[in-house]
């Protein structure tokens, strides 16, 4: 794109900034407080060339192809749920966010951009060129950033996260549940009746192209996905999908009186639960398409009409270990990318480097067929249940020994939930943290993690369905031959 040439007036506006995590117009700060002033309000988002790039160790692409393209149907949704309330979205591809600000700033006087804070340090390095580009056109434009996406709200917590953030998940939700209460949703708009601003005029020398092309896949360097259908819940990206999947799965299935919670181990047969087991909100939650405290009122408003469950409090605990994840990036800083992890939680592990077992891994080639279900399935699909992930993580870490990273760093390619937060989160205390301590117990760490691997394919997918619908290789094996082959193998050739 040719820069616009320099505008001869600029109209004065506020402008809310959206980013890959905030995509909604519900319960949304920023767009609240930028149409409380009265100026028209120009709203941006940008789909930044480095969110498309490479990982760092393993080189894989950032964004891979499903959550490229529910990414490009969130914005969509959005700029059409901006056109509903008369307002329009303006869509930047092909420059970093920096320069679309450069470009922003010579065609309007902005006063403030209104966007939400971020803790993670890619995040906070664009965040910081955008401060720098707006102080360097007049040093009176703000950058306004206001926290967001928890359940909680950093200001109501009852601990400072960067000095005291509790040790252990359970810590945090006692403390928090103990002491802290979530806010409603959409309070900043009803307490101030806010009316929206009119959009401003597009420049005079810009006028139909101003807005900008929604780019497709290919504009982003992103091949299309190739469905399959053998994914659990096919996932469609935007506001209105999301709050569809919420209604149809809270009132219209009540997936809630029948609700497995993801972290909760004691349910067998996971694998064969089907969809409705659990949310499957995580992509809308992760692309902000859907308000986590939304979610909440949502399932405490079902508590009030249909009866207190314990399936409700299952729900509310997940969402908590994603506010553990979120708030603990504010404690764990860029500890959470290192080798060791944060906390010194992977002090004395060693791990190696080598590519033709991690090209087994991530292709679901490494013989153990319920670990390489599970991947098939996340390379298929962009998703795999939780158990899944837990699964190849820990298979990844004590079995293979392959540096952490490059799993997390896969992971972050290939899933259309990636949330840095709550991946890298996952990784460290689930993984890591663990892999450190069976070392410290066992005597021989990889032999145990095999097991528990085995015995966790017969607890969670005691028919082998799971396993021989990703895994066709072993479809004519009995269920117990599926998951551990090698048994019909050496009674085969009698071993
Ligand atoms: C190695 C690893 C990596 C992960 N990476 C991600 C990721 O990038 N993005 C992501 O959204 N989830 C991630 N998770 C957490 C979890 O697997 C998914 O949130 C869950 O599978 C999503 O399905 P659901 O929406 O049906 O969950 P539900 O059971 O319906 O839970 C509702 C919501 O609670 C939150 N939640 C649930 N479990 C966790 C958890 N363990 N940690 C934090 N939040 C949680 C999610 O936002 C989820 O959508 C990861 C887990 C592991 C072990």
């Amino acid at each position: 794109r040719q820069p616009f040439p320099m505008a001869q007036y600029r109209q004065r506006v506020n402008v809310v900034w959206f980013k890959n995590n905030d995509l909604r117009v519900h319960d949304h700060e920023p767009l609240a407080l930028a149409h409380q002033h009265k100026l028209p309000v120009l709203h941006v988002f940008v789909f930044d060339p480095f969110w498309f790039g490479r990982t760092r160790h393993g080189r894989f692409p950032k964004t891979g192809s499903f959550r490229a393209q529910f990414l490009v149907e969130s914005v969509q949704d959005l700029r059409q749920n901006l056109a509903n309330l008369n307002q329009n979205l303006c869509v930047r591809s092909g420059q970093s966010t920096a320069e679309v600000f450069q470009q922003l700033t010579a065609e309007f006087d902005i006063t403030k951009v209104f966007a939400y804070s971020e803790t993670l340090f890619e995040e906070q390095a664009i965040e910081s060129e955008v401060r720098q580009v707006l102080k360097a056109r007049s040093p009176g434009t703000q950058l306004r950033t206001v926290w967001g996406t928890t359940l909680y709200h950093l200001d109501d917590l009852p601990f400072d996260p960067s000095t005291a953030f509790p040790k252990s998940f359970t810590s945090f939700r006692q403390r928090v549940e103990r002491s802290a209460s979530v806010r409603p949703t959409g309070y900043e708009w009803g307490q101030a009746d806010v009316r929206l601003q009119p959009p401003p005029k597009a420049p005079a020398q810009a006028q139909t192209s101003f807005w900008g092309p929604m780019p497709d896949l290919p504009d982003l360097g992103v091949p299309t996905p190739v469905p399959d259908k053998r994914i659990q819940l096919a996932t469609k990206g935007g506001e209105t999908a999301g709050l569809q999947r919420l209604q149809q799965w809270l009132w219209e299935t009540k997936g809630l009186s029948k609700y497995v919670g993801t972290t909760d181990w004691g349910t067998p047969a996971k694998c064969s639960l089907g969809p409705d087991s659990t949310t499957k909100l995580s992509p809308w939650l992760a692309h902000g398409c859907l308000s986590v405290r939304l979610v909440y009122q949502e399932v405490v408003r079902y508590e009030a009409l249909c009866g207190r469950t314990k399936f409700s409090a299952l729900l509310i605990r997940e969402l908590i270990w994603r506010d553990f994840h979120k708030l603990g990036t504010i404690a764990w800083g860029n500890d959470l990318f290192k080798i060791k992890g944060p906390c010194g939680w992977g002090n004395g592990l060693t791990w190696v480097r080598n590519d033709d077992l991690l090209q087994r891994w991530i292709n679901g080639a490494t013989g153990y067929p319920f670990v390489d279900a599970h991947m098939r399935e996340l390379k298929a699909t962009g998703y795999t249940l939780h158990l899944g992930r837990e699964v190849v993580a820990w298979f990844m870490t004590s079995d293979l020994r392959l540096d952490w990273r490059l799993g997390a760093e896969w992971f972050e390619s290939v899933l259309v939930d990636y949330d840095c937060a709550l991946n890298w989160g996952n990784w460290v205390y689930f993984v890591l943290q663990q892999a450190a301590s069976r070392q410290a117990r066992a005597s021989a760490p990889t032999t145990l993690a095999t097991t528990e691997v085995l015995q966790w394919g017969a607890e969670h997918d005691p028919k082998a369905a799971f396993t021989k619908k990703w895994v066709p290789e072993v479809q004519h094996l009995t269920a117990t031959d599926a998951r551990e082959p090698w048994g019909a193998v050496c009674r085969t050739h009698q071993v």
